[in-house]
C-alpha cells in the first residue's frame, strides 16, 4: 500500500469548498455522473476510431445507495484509470481544478449567483462524504487500483481485484448529509439534474408486465420481470435533426420535460446552429396568461445534455423567459456571475439569436396561416408585445405581424389599421386617433358611442399596452392612441357636421353656475358641450395621458415617481343639446334642480363603473323612491 499527500497551497480545501456552497451540496452528484459519462463516451471515440481494442457494447452507469453503511456508488464502464492515471488525475488534475474554482468561485460569487456551480468536478464529493474511494481499471491492459482519501491531504493507493474495466466511486457520507441517503432524493437529483444524459442511467430495478402466455386465463395475473430501471431518456429531441421529428415527437418531448402540464404548446421552435457558436434547444410558446409574473423560470438550460439551472436571465432576452424548452450550449460561461454574463460576447449573440428564430417563426406562421395565427393570438401576444417593448430588433420584426384585435374579433396589422382609419379617425390637428378599450363589459357604452359614429375600437387587454402604446407613439409619426373613455368621442375625432347650441351663452353661464353649486364637491371638471341630442346628457371621462402615467407606474414604469398618490382625475362632460339638461335648466326650484343633476351625476358614473358601496345603495334606494 502507498500512501502520500497532495500537493496543496491551502492546507485543507474541504472545509472552504463545502462553505462556499453551501446551499449547492447536491450538485456533487451531477458532476460524478458527469465524470462517467464522460469516461464512457471517450471509451465510445476510443473504439471507434481503433485506439481502444475492445468491445464498447452498451455500457451504463450505476447509481446505488446502501443506507446501511451510508454509501453512495457510482459505477462506470468507461475508460477507467491506471494507477499512473489517478495519481495525475485525481491528485493533481483534480485537486488544482477545485483550487481553480474556488479562486473563481471567490471572486464570482462575491456579485450574486454564479450559474449552478457548473465544474468543480470530482473533488464536489467532499461536500457530503467524510471519505471517498475510487476502484478503477483502466481498458488497458494494468491492474486496477483503489484509492481512498477522507478529505485531508493524505491519501492512499493500493492495488485491487476489480476485473471489468471503468471506474466505482462510493462516497461515505458525512453525518451532515445524510439526507443523500434517502432514495427518494437521489432519484428526485437524478431526475433533475441527469434527466436527458447521453449514457443510460440504471437506479434500482422496476417490475415490467410481460404478455400472458397464450391460453392463460381471465384472471390469471400477467407475469412480471425485474428489469434496469433506467431513469433518463439519453436521446432527447433537441439533439436531433428537426427534419427527423413530427409534430407528436414535439409535443411528446413537451410533455417529458413537463410531466405536470396538462395544456398542450401552441408551437415550437427548433434551434440548431455550430457556427459562430454552438447551440441546440427546442422552444415552446405555451398558452399565457396575462400574468407575467407567474411564468418565468420555464426554459431549462443545458450543457452537453446536463441541466444546468432553470433559471435562464441574462442569457435568454426577458420577454422570452416566458416560453418553455431547453437550451443546450457549451459556449455559454457558468462559472461567472449574471451581470459578467450579459457582456459576455458569445451570450450577446446567442440572445441575439435566440431573438431572431423566434421572430422568425411568428412571421411564418403569420404568413403561412394567418386564421390560426389569429386564434392563438391571445395567448401569445404578452410574449410579442413585452418583446417589442424591450427589444428593439424584435420591434422592428413584430410590426409587421403584431396584431390589433378589435372589440368585435377582427384583427388587424398597424399597416392595415392605418389603411382603414387614417381619413376618417383624426383629430383636428390631422394626428391619426386610434381607439381602443380594455376592457369591453366596463367600458360598453363608450364603445357604443364610438361605434354608432362608425369608428373601429380595438380591445388592448394585457397588462404592458399602457407602456407599448407609449412606444408605438414615439416610433410612429402622427399617431395617438386614445381610450374610448378618454373624452368625449367628438372631441377626440375631428367632425364635419358640429352641432350647434340650443342655448345662448346666457343660459350656459346660468347652467354651469347650477352644476357647480349642486355637485362642487366632488372633484370634477365640468365642460359643455354641444353634441347630438341623441348622446348621453351626462358622461364622464378620463383623460388618457394621467390614467396612461398612472396605468404605467402600475405595472413597473421605471422613473414615474409620486403619480401612484394622485387622485384619479375625471371630467364631467355635459351634452347642452341634450333634453334633460334643456330641462334642468328650466326647472323652477333649486331643490329639484340639485336632484335632477345628482341623478344625472350618478347614472354617469354608474355607466363608468364608478358608482359603488354606500353612494350605489342610495342611488337605489333614491331610484325606486322616483319611479314608485
Ligand atoms: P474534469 O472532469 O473537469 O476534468 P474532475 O475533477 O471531475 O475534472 O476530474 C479530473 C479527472 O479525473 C478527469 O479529467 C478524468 O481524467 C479523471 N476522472 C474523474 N472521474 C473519472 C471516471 N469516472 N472515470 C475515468 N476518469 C475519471
Amino acid at each position: 500500500m502507498a500512501t502520500g499527500k497532495i500537493n496543496v497551497s491551502v492546507e485543507n480545501i474541504f472545509p472552504l469548498i463545502k462553505k462556499f456552497l453551501y446551499s449547492d451540496h447536491e450538485i456533487f452528484l451531477r458532476e460524478l455522473i458527469s465524470n462517467a459519462t464522460d469516461a464512457t463516451l471517450k471509451l465510445k471515440h476510443l473504439t471507434s476510431i481503433g485506439e481502444a481494442k475492445v468491445e464498447y457494447g452498451n455500457p451504463i452507469i450505476e447509481v446505488k445507495v446502501d443506507k446501511d453503511q451510508k454509501r453512495i456508488h457510482i459505477i462506470d464502464q468507461g475508460i477507467g484509470m491506471s494507477e499512473e492515471e489517478v495519481k495525475k488525475y485525481i491528485n493533481e488534475v483534480a485537486f488544482s481544478g477545485a483550487e481553480e474554482f474556488l479562486d473563481k468561485y471567490k471572486e464570482a460569487g462575491k456579485e450574486a449567483g454564479i450559474i449552478g456551480h457548473f465544474g468543480l468536478g470530482f473533488y464536489s464529493a467532499f461536500m457530503v462524504a467524510e471519505k471517498v474511494e475510487i476502484i478503477t481499471k483502466s481498458f488497458k491492459d494494468e491492474p486496477a487500483v483503489h484509492w481512498i482519501c477522507d478529505g485531508s491531504p493524505e491519501f492512499t493507493l493500493e492495488s485491487a481485484d476489480k476485473k471489468d474495466r471503468g471506474t466505482e466511486i462510493i462516497l461515505h457520507v458525512a453525518e451532515d448529509s445524510t439526507e443523500f441517503l434517502e432514495e427518494a432524493k437521489i432519484r428526485q437529483l437524478l431526475v433533475k439534474y441527469n434527466k436527458f444524459m447521453p449514457i443510460p442511467i440504471k437506479f434500482g430495478t422496476k417490475k415490467e408486465t410481460l404478455p400472458k402466455p397464450e391460453g392463460a386465463k381471465e384472471d390469471e395475473p400477467a407475469p412480471t420481470k425485474e428489469v434496469d430501471n433506467i431513469i433518463n431518456n439519453p436521446e432527447p429531441a433537441w439533439t436531433k435533426q428537426p427534419t427527423d421529428l413530427k409534430d407528436e415527437d414535439y409535443k411528446s418531448f413537451y410533455r417529458e420535460l413537463y410531466p405536470m402540464q396538462f395544456e398542450e404548446p401552441l408551437f415550437h421552435i427548433h434551434l440548431n446552429v455550430d457556427y459562430p457558436f454552438n447551440l441546440t434547444g427546442i422552444l415552446y410558446f405555451p398558452k399565457l396568461s396575462n400574468d407575467l409574473n407567474i411564468q418565468k423560470d420555464r426554459i431549462q438550460l443545458y450543457q452537453n445534455q446536463v441541466f444546468v439551472t432553470d433559471n435562464v436571465e441574462g442569457i435568454v432576452p426577458e420577454f422570452l423567459t416566458m416560453l418553455r424548452g431547453v437550451i443546450d450550449s457549451p459556449d455559454i460561461p457558468l462559472n461567472v456571475s449574471r451581470s459578467y454574463l450579459q457582456a459576455d460576447g458569445a451570450v450577446k449573440k446567442i440572445s441575439s439569436y435566440i431573438t431572431r428564430k423566434v421572430a422568425d417563426k411568428l412571421s411564418s406562421l403569420f404568413k403561412n396561416n394567418r386564421e390560426d395565427f389569429e386564434q392563438k393570438w391571445n395567448d401569445i401576444k404578452v410574449v410579442i408585445e413585452y418583446g417589442m417593448l424591450t427589444e428593439e430588433k424584435f420591434f422592428e420584426k413584430a410590426e409587421k405581424f403584431a396584431l390589433f384585435p378589435t372589440v368585435e374579433g377582427s384583427f388587424h396589422t398597424f399597416e392595415e389599421l392605418e389603411a382603414k382609419i387614417k381619413d376618417t379617425q383624426t383629430d383636428k390637428d390631422g394626428t391619426m386617433v386610434v381607439l381602443y378599450a380594455s376592457d369591453k363589459e366596463a367600458q360598453h357604452s363608450y364603445i357604443e358611442a364610438a361605434k354608432t359614429k362608425g369608428y373601429e375600437v380595438l380591445l388592448m387587454d394585457s397588462p404592458i399596452v399602457p407602456h407599448l402604446l407609449q412606444k408605438l407613439e414615439t416610433s410612429k409619426e402622427k399617431v395617438s392612441f386614445v381610450r374610448v373613455d378618454a373624452d368625449h368621442i367628438d372631441n377626440l375625432i375631428k367632425k364635419e357636421d358640429t352641432a350647434i347650441s340650443k342655448l345662448s351663452d346666457e343660459e350656459k353661464d346660468q347652467l354651469k353656475a347650477s352644476l357647480e353649486s349642486a355637485i362642487a364637491d366632488k372633484g370634477y371638471t365640468i365642460q359643455l358641450e354641444a353634441m347630438d341630442s341623441t348622446a348621453s346628457p351626462f358622461i364622464i371621462t378620463e383623460p388618457e395621458f394621467m390614467r396612461r402615467m398612472k396605468e404605467m407606474q402600475r405595472t413597473g414604469g421605471g422613473g414615474m415617481f409620486g403619480m401612484g398618490n394622485m387622485p384619479d382625475m375625471y371630467n364631467l362632460i355635459v351634452n347642452t343639446n341634450h333634453e334633460l339638461v334643456g330641462e334642468i335648466l328650466n326647472t323652477k326650484t333649486d331643490k329639484k334642480r340639485e336632484r335632477l343633476i345628482n341623478q344625472s351625476l350618478d347614472l354617469a358614473r354608474l355607466s363608468k363603473g364608478l358608482l359603488k358601496g354606500e353612494e350605489l345603495t342610495k342611488f337605489i334606494a333614491r331610484s325606486y323612491e322616483m319611479i314608485k
